[in-house]
């Protein structure tokens, strides 16, 4: 048996962070990935706009008019991963690419997702994250940092060869 294999917190962490590459904001690209008890995914998504609501004609900028930024806009991957969910969210766990913001946290709470499992912390500090963390532990939600050196997964060294198409 291979020893040197990903572990759980890393393979839907790895998930998590592919799903942010999707993500068209120029500035923040965030992932989500919620998994059941028995590790079976059953929510994905990334910080995007709603369907129908087109990235060429609404803005990805953070300053101007309300109305000419994203933030009127985006649903964050949070969300977009709850709003996705094939299935009761109770006693489910949530990968995220980055701290969930005090709207994120209210969603995850009220889905019962009874975990937060998150790389970066970069607005720790912000009003918005404290009020996160406030509800979360309120609520009973528990949230840990998956350390930087479980983050770093080497892939394609076992791609075969004849795949390649150069
Ligand atoms: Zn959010």
């Amino acid at each position: 048996m291979r020893q040197d294999y990903i572990s759980w917190d890393q393979y839907f962490m790895g998930i998590s962070l592919m799903s942010a590459m999707r993500s068209k904001d120029p500035n923040t690209q965030v992932g989500a990935c919620i998994v059941s008890a028995e590790h079976k995914i059953v929510g994905i998504g990334y910080n995007g706009f709603p369907r129908g609501v087109s990235d060429l004609d609404f803005p990805w900028q953070r300053e101007g008019e309300f109305l000419e930024t994203k933030y009127p806009y985006v649903v964050h991957a949070e969300q977009n991963a709850i709003l996705n969910s094939t299935g009761s969210l109770n006693g489910c766990r949530i990968y995220v690419s980055l701290f969930p913001c005090h709207e994120c946290a209210k969603n995850i709470i009220q889905s019962g997702i009874k975990e937060v499992i998150y790389a970066s912390d970069k607005y720790a500090g912000t009003d918005s994250i404290r009020a996160s963390k406030k509800m979360l532990d309120a609520s009973k939600v528990v949230y840990r940092q998956m350390p930087a050196m479980q983050l770093r997964v080497e892939i394609g060294n076992e791609i075969p060869e004849n795949d390649h198409a150069e």
